[in-house]
């Protein structure tokens, strides 16, 4: 048995076979050959092993994800029929040289080719040849590659990170749960955990050294632990656990038609994050007010070119529709930090948190941002859309981003188009330059939403990736509080809302000194939206408001959780 820790970052228990994602050894060297017959052989079989994996893999993405993502496997298949390709490879075996590396030589020279390119979509090419050229290469070296999209059993994926993107690929028929080496509680694959709700926990340095492929592991999500061959004892608690959690799932059913109003009759609104259009389900069936934040970033990954305007229109209006007419914040692109776009080939940064992200790209991109803002526009139809700009550290950043969607809004009219007239614009306040200067922003926008995910992490000077200082990403640093407060204050000083879609809205220490703050709506992982109802439910904003005064004066996290734990009431089931 072994027992290993993490940080918990997706609530419940996982019991299954771990499967681990490791990049396998692909190092090969070069050898001369005498017998290249029976080389061009081998290299012809794992040509025929790699196209039948292909054509299931192709199968398998059609019925699952459609044909869009099939479309990338098909281009695959083509490159192993392709005569060019494979005749030089057959050449330079025939000069005596071993399969792999003629392979690595051809293959390389394609890449060059294709990436010299004037042109897109050629250049692109250049990643399905690499692709196919390391599918071909595994199977000369009898190296599997591990697919988790290929998954046919209950499995808990181990890895050292997940992108987002392979995170939103997981098919959760069969992904149980999930455990990293590297991450935080508000790195991208940590919220698309809750978001999916799959017990999840990250940051524990080791486990792709540690845990075996295939062995039994248990993960616990809310606690932050992992255990690997566990005692029949205690697979037994864990499964009486699993049950515990689900029961409190049941019973915290009786919120969802419920008001989201606190016990002496403040009403707030809680509503959900989410990342693609099928979330929304999710945020209905767990009695969501709205939807907080829609991180569309999500719409442009694992894909291979940018999505039009029509493509982005029919999403933003299904959500809208699927909404009716309850408020939706859609969050305009959102890229960069974590969130790579590989097809818009950025130049790798030294800093990417800090770097060329957001809205700045946006605003530097402006076809990409024009392309969105019309998209959303001509959706803004079809429910109560909102709209509202991401890392926004200057109010000429926000001005300039106003400016562009009211041309755009302008364009589209005279284009013959109908555009609503009550379209809210409001900004993320995520940089502490911004909440700093609040009131001067609430003078231009209509709504702030507070993204604590990035305020912690620039305030404290943490990177809200790394395991290592995540000891410093304090939700409840008095910093942190005092900015929130400031940026409550300076909305409701001019009759502006104050929204909150970082993780830090749903915490149930937060969460009462936020009700006193004032805060207007929380929006959330869709998973959390019950325990905060439930919890609001049974606070009183009233006698909170006589705490903050004192809160605000204690120096550090630990006092505050303290504080809050001992004299505002928590909810516990
Ligand atoms: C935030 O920073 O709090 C936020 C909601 O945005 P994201 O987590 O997508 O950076
Ligand atoms: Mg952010």
């Amino acid at each position: 048995m072994l027992e290993l820790k993490g940080i918990a970052v997706s609530n419940g228990i996982a019991l299954a076979k771990a499967y681990c994602l490791i990049e396998p050894d692909l190092s090969f060297s070069r050898v001369e050959v005498s017998n290249t017959e029976s080389e061009n052989t081998r290299f012809k079989n794992a040509v025929a092993t790699s196209k039948l994996e292909l054509q299931e893999i192709c199968e398998m993405a059609r019925h699952k994800f459609g044909e869009e993502k099939a479309a990338i496997f098909s281009a695959h298949l083509l490159l192993l029929e392709d005569p060019e390709m494979l005749s030089a490879i057959e050449v330079k075996i025939n000069e005596g040289i071993n399969a792999e590396y003629a392979l690595h030589e051809v293959s390389s020279m394609f890449i060059a080719m294709f990436e010299s390119m004037d042109n897109d979509y050629m250049r692109e090419r250049a990643a399905d040849i690499r692709d196919v050229a390391k599918r071909i290469l595994a199977h000369l070296l009898g190296v599997t590659i591990p697919d988790y999209s290929r998954l046919t059993t209950d499995v808990i994926i181990v890895a050292e990170d997940l992108t987002p993107s392979m995170t939103a690929q997981l098919d959760t028929r069969y992904v149980k749960g999930f455990i990293t080496d590297i991450g935080g509680r508000t790195s991208h694959s940590a919220i698309l955990a809750r978001t999916m709700e799959i017990p999840a926990v990250v940051g524990t340095k080791t486990a792709t050294k540690t845990i075996k492929h295939g062995a039994p592991v248990i993960v616990d999500g809310t606690n932050g632990t992992i255990i690997m061959n566990a005692t029949e004892e205690l697979s037994q608690y864990y499964i009486n656990q699993q049950e515990a959690h689900e029961k409190e799932k049941r019973d915290l059913a009786q919120y969802r038609f419920l008001e989201s109003k606190s016990a002496d009759g403040y009403t707030v609104e809680i509503g959900g994050n989410i990342g693609k259009p099928e979330d929304v389900d999710t945020v209905v069936t767990n009695g969501g007010d709205g939807i907080g934040l829609f991180r569309t970033e999500f719409l442009y990954m694992d894909r291979q070119e940018l999505p039009n305007e029509e493509e982005q229109f029919a999403v933003y209006r299904a959500v809208l529709e699927k909404m009716h007419d309850k408020p939706t914040v859609v969050r305009t692109l959102d890229i960069g930090g974590d969130k790579n776009l590989p097809y818009l080939k950025l130049a790798p940064e030294m800093n990417p948190f800090l770097g060329y992200r957001a809205i700045r790209l946006c605003l530097d991109q402006q076809e990409i941002f024009r392309t969105q803002l019309r998209a959303l526009l001509r959706a803004s139809m079809f429910g109560n859309l909102k709209i509202m700009f991401p890392m926004i550290a200057t109010v000429e950043e926000f001005r300039a981003a106003k400016a562009l969607l009211l041309e755009e809004q302008q364009n589209l009219k005279n284009e013959g188009f109908a555009v609503s007239g009550t379209i809210e614009v409001g900004m993320m306040i995520e940089i502490p330059s911004a909440a700093i200067i609040a009131d001067l922003f609430a003078k231009e926008a209509d709504f702030f939403s507070i993204g604590t995910n990035d305020l912690i992490q620039y305030t404290l000077a943490t990177d809200r990736m790394n395991e290592n200082v995540s000891y410093l990403y304090q939700p409840y640093h008095p910093a942190v509080l005092r900015l929130i407060k400031t940026v409550i204050d300076a909305a409701h000083s001019q009759g502006k809302w104050v929204g909150m879609c970082g993780e830090m809205a749903g915490d149930e220490i937060a969460i009462p000194i936020l009700l006193a703050l004032g805060l207007d709506e929380f929006s959330m992982n869709a998973s959390a939206i019950l325990k905060t109802r439930a919890q609001i439910t049974k606070l009183s904003r009233e006698p909170l408001m006589e705490h903050i005064e004192h809160i605000m004066m204690l120096s550090t996290a630990e006092d505050v959780e303290h504080y809050v734990r001992n004299h505002l009431v928590v909810y516990h089931q």
